[in-house]
């Protein structure tokens, strides 16, 4: 059975444990270093990213999961774990850790006061879908970060429009997924699956 981790330090763990198990995969809650060993890829949860950082450290868990994260491990990152994975962060605090696995530019908050958190449906753009019965999947935003830059290599797979700015909302680079929202929190298990397919 294959065997994912789920980043068990802080935010939405539990519902992300709860799709992969549904989706038959055997589930582990990464808190330390050995919670790493035998895992194929892991989910870095929406919470709050300078918590995250602050409890990687303090459990010696940065450099372990940068270590597997750059060596090719496929990592799905929703919110703040977006934030983590981003290679630049705006408005983060200066300590904040990064892992520097996708090439986007994200703005902590970046929608602002009276966008702080909403719902709407986004169009999924990726072949991987072609065959689904629907393409639109139901996007809930939290205090989300905005990309702002995007990187060459970086596909987009939704976009938000946002009063005719498109803004990119799941983005992958080769092993890396990320999205905006928490697809954790609506009953569609399609990016969890996406990101199945590159185990
Ligand atoms: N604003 C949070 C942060 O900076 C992310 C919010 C979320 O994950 N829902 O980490």
């Amino acid at each position: 059975m294959t065997r994912v981790g789920v980043l068990g330090l802080q935010g939405d763990i539990a519902r992300h444990a709860f799709l992969l198990k549904e989706l038959n995969v055997n589930v582990v809650q990464v808190r330390e270093p050995k919670d790493l060993d035998g895992i194929e890829g892991i989910i870095l949860p929406g919470g709050e990213s300078t918590t995250i950082s602050l409890l990687l450290r303090a459990n010696n868990l940065d450099e372990a999961l940068a270590e597997k994260i750059h060596s090719g491990m496929p990592v799905f990152g929703t919110c703040a774990g977006m934030i983590l994975l981003s290679s630049k962060v705006l408005d983060g605090r200066p300590d904040q850790l990064s892992f520097d696995a996708i090439d986007l530019s994200v703005r902590r908050n970046g929608f602002g006061r009276q966008l702080d958190s909403f719902e709407c449906d986004l169009k999924l753009e990726s072949d991987f879908f072609s065959d689904s019965a629907q393409h639109f999947i139901r996007a809930v935003f939290i205090r989300a970060p905005k990309v702002e830059a995007v990187g060459p290599k970086v596909e987009i797979i939704a976009y938000l429009d946002n009063q005719g700015e498109r803004i990119p909302v799941v983005c992958k680079q080769e092993s890396v997924i990320v999205s905006a929202f928490h697809p954790e929190l609506s009953n569609d298990s399609r990016l969890h699956q996406l990101f199945l397919s590159l185990l």
